[in-house]
């Protein structure tokens, strides 16, 4: 018989606060050789505390075993596969971290004089030209701090252009499949939002299009290739309906791995843009930032652009703060750099047929994940997709298994879910995007697990339901876990 032993390692590891020991500390110092300072004296008293109430008096090793142990209950890219669509992550490349933090390059203080900045003004100044080469656009402004900033920084430049034409206009125009930050980012920028409905290929429907664009219609918000990874094949047809009422195109372009050397925007009538650099060209996230969320323009869009603009100076960079039609600042300084740093490396280490293979890689990857799953999940829409595929779950929903059940059992399997119930036009949405950086190995893994997930739902669905079962917690009540976090673990 086998003795059932409390593991010394617990899943239900106590927090550190509940280890401390009075007395306890976690370094080790020699005695004071320099003349002791009052530290309210320097520090002013308002700032100095005698005693922390309820800081965890602990050794170094415990500190260090207990977040490392913590690190480990989470998935991370570093462990396996992120199938997440929309916003999954690209290629990370590990030496860019070395490149963003070259000395001159991680020091460089925002009030450095011109004079002194020079390298830093034509990092920045090459990373311009490159995305506006990659995109097909006139010029571009790199202030943005994330995508959802892009969008509003390229809205208040439609603003301010129509504007200054005479009418801003009220209407922004936004496809039933975009993403969630599209109709915030409208709203944001004093518009109201009109839907636009997709038809049954998965494509924005062009006459529908054509009923709605009226005089009071700013633009049109696109994503493409669209939320469902479908390139919308009408696209120069669109932005030609738009422009003839004088309203303007705006691409979110967030996963640019889907066109890079293949098609750019600029070529099939898009006005403005925005890219994340922290998807598509090389800084993680999932952390919480930074990123970078630079906006490309059409000449039309150029004088509006946020201050200050990079401006040729005889042999020199200078920053041009005159420019009389700017929408102004909209963020401090000029943008984060250290991503800027991270994604020109990433370009140029590529160069051009380079990126062409990474978008080649991430629609070879989506196709193939797709091939193999048609047989087992429902393709809702079956038009060519590109970088993403997205199933739903009626086949499963039959035995009562929904597309959050089936992502809470793959975690079981050792991977991260799939994106679940998005896009909303997609009851029971399963989004898939395995991007160009897995092997064939790793995706071949993945597609097993979905199948041998489907093969568990037809004969033990209650497993399914139930899932996960090796994970130190199974089903959180979400809603409760939203509404009234307990922040606290009382041991028992
Ligand atoms: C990620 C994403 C955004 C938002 O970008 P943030 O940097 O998170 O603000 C917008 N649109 C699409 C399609 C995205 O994937």
């Amino acid at each position: 018989m086998i003795t059932k032993v409390r593991p010394h390692l617990s899943p239900n590891e106590r927090l550190l606060f509940e280890r401390s020991s009075p007395g306890k500390v976690a370094y080790q110092l020699p005695k004071l050789d320099v003349p002791a300072v009052d530290p309210g004296r320097v520090l002013g008293s308002e700032n100095v505390r005698a005693d922390i109430e309820g800081f965890p008096e602990v050794s170094e090793v415990e500190t260090i075993r207990h977040f490392t142990r913590l690190s480990l209950w989470n998935y991370a890219i570093d462990h396996g596969m992120y199938p997440l669509g929309s916003c999954s992550m690209k290629y990370n490349p590990r030496v860019n971290e070395l490149v963003a933090r070259i000395d001159g390059l991680a020091w460089a203080h925002p009030y450095q004089p011109e004079r002194l900045a020079q390298g830093s003004m034509e990092v920045m100044a090459r990373l311009e030209a490159a995305l506006a080469e990659i995109t097909g656009m006139d010029a571009v402004t790199l202030q943005p701090a994330a995508g959802a900033h892009g969008e509003l920084t390229g809205i208040l430049l439609i603003r301010a252009l129509l504007e200054k034409r005479g009418n801003p206009r009220k209407k922004i125009l936004i496809p039933d499949s975009a993403h969630g930050t599209n109709p915030a980012t409208a709203v944001l920028a004093g518009y109201t939002v009109e839907p636009v409905r997709s038809t049954s290929a998965g494509m924005l429907d062009v006459a529908a299009l054509e009923g709605i664009v009226d005089p009071d219609v700013a633009a049109l918000m696109i994503t493409n290739p669209n939320t469902l990874g479908v390139f919308e094949e009408n696209i120069v047809c669109v932005a030609e309906i738009l422009h003839a009422k004088g309203a303007l195109v705006y691409m979110d372009g967030a996963n640019m791995n889907a066109l890079m050397g293949i098609a750019r925007p600029g070529d099939f009538g898009v006005d403005a843009l925005h890219l994340n650099l922290h998807k598509t060209f090389s800084t993680p996230h999932g952390g919480g930032g930074p990123g970078a969320g630079p906006v490309a323009v059409k000449k039309a869009l150029e004088p509006f652009l946020p201050v200050p603009r990079l401006r040729r100076a005889g042999k020199k960079w200078a920053w041009d703060y005159q420019r009389k039609h700017s929408i102004g600042r909209v963020r401090a300084f000029y943008g984060n750099f250290g991503v800027f740093v991270r994604a020109l490396a990433y370009i140029l280490a590529h160069g051009g047929p380079g990126l062409r293979n990474v978008t080649l890689d991430a629609v070879l990857n989506a196709n193939y994940i797709r091939k193999k799953l048609e047989a087992y999940f429902d393709l809702p829409y079956p038009a060519p997709n590109m970088h993403e595929v997205v199933f739903s779950d009626e086949r499963q929903a039959e035995k009562g298994v929904r597309t959050g059940d089936l992502a809470k059992r793959l975690i079981d399997y050792g991977f991260h879910p799939y994106t679940v119930s998005f896009p909303l036009i997609v009851p029971g949405a399963l989004m898939i995007e395995p991007t160009e950086t897995e092997s064939k190995h790793e995706l071949d893994q993945f597609i097993d697990a979905m199948i041998a997930i489907a093969g568990e739902v037809e004969r033990d669905p209650e497993t399914v339901r139930a899932a996960p079962h090796g994970t130190r917690t199974s089903r959180a009540d979400e809603v409760t876990a939203a509404r009234k976090p307990v922040l606290r673990w009382k041991s028992a």
